[in-house]
């Protein structure tokens, strides 16, 4: 592969604080997790930060942590990855999906009421590719109806809306370090909440339902083994000291993108509303269509240059359709941006000669297919 999709942005001030943990003798449980979470409710301006050894685990303990179980449901969005929706169905309750909003790709706030039921407990959003939803419109539903709202930021770490850092709107907000994601711990999730009790509650249910007095091998809830060891949080402190400079240099390789894509006929770019500050997760151009995506899609690979759908609607997942009995057409805007996006190379490393080459081949190959 010429040109990889995505890679983490990796410098010797990591290194270092992972082999300082090597060198510590304490591995799991130790000052590096306590100073990662620290910093995190620090960046994010939240009370709580309990970190957890992946987004979707820590989707899950809220999920339990709020008491939402069978018969339970919850309001979600189709187009996301598959986890947003997969923690609902860990705790047997129902994800009910809204469609979303052609522009933004987030769910659209404007359908999420007529789906509420007295079953309905919470809302789901997803700040998908990290551009944050319209997170006023939804806080005003869910207090409407009194639901809790639990906010995916695993793609949108250090995004705005509105002047409001997304992941601190919900009940809780959750972010996820997944290598290809804005800063990475290899493996990695973290919940941040205003929450004393949510708090709590999150920080047993990692530990296997230990008890907050803190006693090694007293069980009071049935929890999991969620941990985040020390090696993974060191290298969360690193990528953490750093966020401005990685978000800013993939603000940078966005920009060039949209400067060099801005007039190739039948690409559609980002389209980011006025109130929304973009943490850049992913560049995910639009094509007329479905062929002409999937032409591209096949054009590109064939060059060396990585690329991929983003995201099959989660309604159409294989085992989603076998369980639910979900067809194509129940969710049209999702399935219409679904079959027409396309994710190109998108990480802080990418060079300028790397973002030439990929813009040039999508001139060269949409001109042909024209
Ligand atoms: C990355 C991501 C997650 C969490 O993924 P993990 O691999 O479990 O860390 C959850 N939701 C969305 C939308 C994501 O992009």
């Amino acid at each position: 592969m010429k040109v990889p999709l995505s890679g983490p942005d990796i410098t010797e001030r990591e290194k270092q604080l992972v082999l300082e943990v090597l060198d510590s003798g304490q591995l799991s449980l130790g000052s590096k997790l306590e100073a990662f979470e620290a910093k995190m409710a620090a960046y994010v301006g939240r009370r709580y930060a309990i970190a957890c050894n992946s987004g979707t685990s820590a989707l899950h303990m809220l999920i339990r942590a709020m008491g939402i179980g069978e018969e339970d449901e919850v309001i979600t969005t189709p187009f996301s990855f598959v986890s947003s929706s997969n923690c609902i169905l860990y705790e047997r309750a129902r994800p009910v999906f809204v469609d979303i909003d052609e522009q933004s790709f987030n769910i659209n706030p404007e359908l999420i009421a007529k789906h509420i039921t007295e079953r309905t407990k919470a809302i789901l959003p997803v700040h998908v590719f990290g551009q944050p939803a319209n997170m006023e419109a939804i806080m005003d539903v869910a207090q409407t109806y009194g639901l809790r709202v639990i906010e995916d930021a695993c793609e949108a770490i250090g995004a705005f809306w509105n002047g409001k850092m997304a992941g601190s709107f919900g009940d809780a907000g959750v972010f996820a370090f997944y290598p290809n994601k804005q800063m990475t711990t290899g493996e990695g999730g973290m919940i941040v909440t205003d929450d004393p009790e949510l708090a709590a509650l999150c920080r047993s249910l990692r530990n296997q339902g230990r008890g907050e007095d803190g006693l090694w091998l007293s069980h009071v809830r049935l929890g999991w083994n969620y941990r985040l060891d020390e090696l993974s949080a060191a290298l969360g402190i690193a990528q953490l000291e750093r966020i401005e400079q990685l978000l800013g240099r993939r603000a940078e390789v966005a920009a060039r993108y949209l400067e060099k894509l801005a007039d190739v006929p039948g690409v559609i770019l980002p389209v980011i509303d006025p109130r929304a500050e973009m943490s850049w997760f992913v560049f995910v151009i639009r094509l007329q269509n479905s062929l002409r995506r999937d032409f591209l899609m096949e054009r590109l690979l064939a060059q060396g240059i990585g690329c991929r759908p983003y995201f099959p609607p989660i309604h159409l997942q294989p085992f989603y359709q076998q369980q639910f009995g979900y067809q194509q057409g129940d969710f049209q805007v999702t399935e219409s941006v679904s079959a027409s996006t396309l994710a190109i190379p998108f990480f802080s490393g990418l060079t300028e000669a790397q973002i030439d080459y990929v813009c040039r081949a999508i001139h060269q190959e949409l001109a042909v297919c024209l």
